[in-house]
C-alpha cells in the first residue's frame, strides 16, 4: 500500500519543521521535490531515494510523486506551508484514488513577522506578486482592495527579474490607502541561513535589496514601530 504525504517543511532550518513533517519524510521511501528545497531537508534523508526537478516541473513532479505513491510511501516537499502556494492543491486536483495526507508547515509570512516583531497580530492576507497563473491586472485590483480594507498584507514573490516594476507599483496602490509612517518590513531567508531583515515605512521603503527569496509585510493603519519592532495592536488596552 502506497501514501503520499504533502509536506510543508518550514522555512527552512530544520529546527522550524514540525515533529509530524521529520516523521513524514522518516517513514517515506521516496522524497520528491524542487532541489534547492531537498537541500534544506538533506540531513533527514540519508539514503532515501530522492526525486528532484527544476523550479518550473511542478506538474511533472506531482505526477511523478502520486505515480510513485501507488505502492511507496512517498512525500512530495513545499517549503513553508505545502497548502499556501505549495502544492497540496495541484496533488489534490491530480489525484485519482491514490492516499494523500497534507502536513501543513509555518509559512514565510509567520517566519518573518517572528523576527521582526508582531506585525500579523490582526487581520492579514497573503497576495502574490507572480503572474505567471495570475493576470497582473487581478493582482493590482486584490492589493488595491486589501489596502482599502486595512489588511495587513504580506506579499509572497515580491520580485523578480521578469518583473522588477510590479513592488513599486503595487507599493504606490498601498500609498493611496495608508500613512507614509506605516512600517513595512522587508525579511530575505526568514529562519535560514542568509537571513536579513529590514524595516522601512511606506515613506522610506527602498526595494533594491528585495528578491524571491524575500517577503515583503505591510502594516495596517495601526501598525507602529517599537524599539526596532514592527507591531500591530490587536487592540487590548495597555
Ligand atoms: N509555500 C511557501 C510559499 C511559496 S511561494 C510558504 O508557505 O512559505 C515562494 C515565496 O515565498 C518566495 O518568493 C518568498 O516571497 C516567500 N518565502 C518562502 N520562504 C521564505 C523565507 N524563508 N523567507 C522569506 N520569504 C520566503
Amino acid at each position: 500500500m502506497g501514501k503520499l504525504y504533502v509536506v510543508g517543511i518550514g522555512p527552512g532550518g530544520l529546527d522550524y519543521m514540525t515533529l509530524k513533517a521529520v516523521k513524514a519524510i522518516e517513514e517515506s521511501e521516496v522524497i520528491v521535490g524542487y532541489t534547492k528545497y531537498i537541500e534544506f531537508i538533506n540531513p533527514l534523508i540519508k539514503d532515501k531515494a530522492v526525486v528532484s526537478t527544476g523550479m518550473r516541473g511542478e506538474v511533472e513532479r506531482c505526477k511523478q510523486a502520486l505515480e510513485l505513491a501507488k505502492d511507496k510511501v512517498v512525500s512530495i516537499v513545499s517549503t513553508g506551508d505545502a497548502g499556501i502556494y505549495g502544492m497540496a492543491g495541484l496533488i489534490l486536483e491530480m489525484r485519482e484514488d491514490e492516499e494523500v495526507e497534507v502536513i501543513p508547515g509555518v509559512t514565510a509570512s509567520s517566519a518573518a513577522a517572528s523576527i521582526v516583531g508582531a506585525p500579523l497580530m490582526h487581520d492579514n492576507c497573503n497576495i502574490s506578486l507572480s503572474d505567471l497563473m495570475t493576470p497582473y491586472d487581478l493582482i493590482k485590483k486584490r492589493v488595491s482592495l486589501a489596502a482599502e480594507g486595512d489588511f495587513i498584507i504580506s506579499l509572497y514573490n515580491p520580485k523578480s527579474h521578469g518583473r522588477p516594476l510590479y513592488l513599486k507599483e503595487c507599493m504606490d496602490i498601498i500609498r493611496n490607502h495608508r500613512q507614509g509612517n506605516t512600517p513595512v518590513a522587508v525579511v530575505k531567508n526568514a529562519l535560514r541561513d542568509g537571513e536579513k531583515s529590514t524595516i522601512f515605512t511606506l515613506e522610506t521603503f527602498d526595494d533594491s535589496e528585495v528578491d524571491m527569496f524575500s517577503i515583503v509585510i505591510i502594516g495596517n493603519s495601526k501598525s507602529y514601530i517599537k524599539d526596532g519592532q514592527f507591531i500591530t495592536p490587536r487592540g487590548y488596552q495597555v
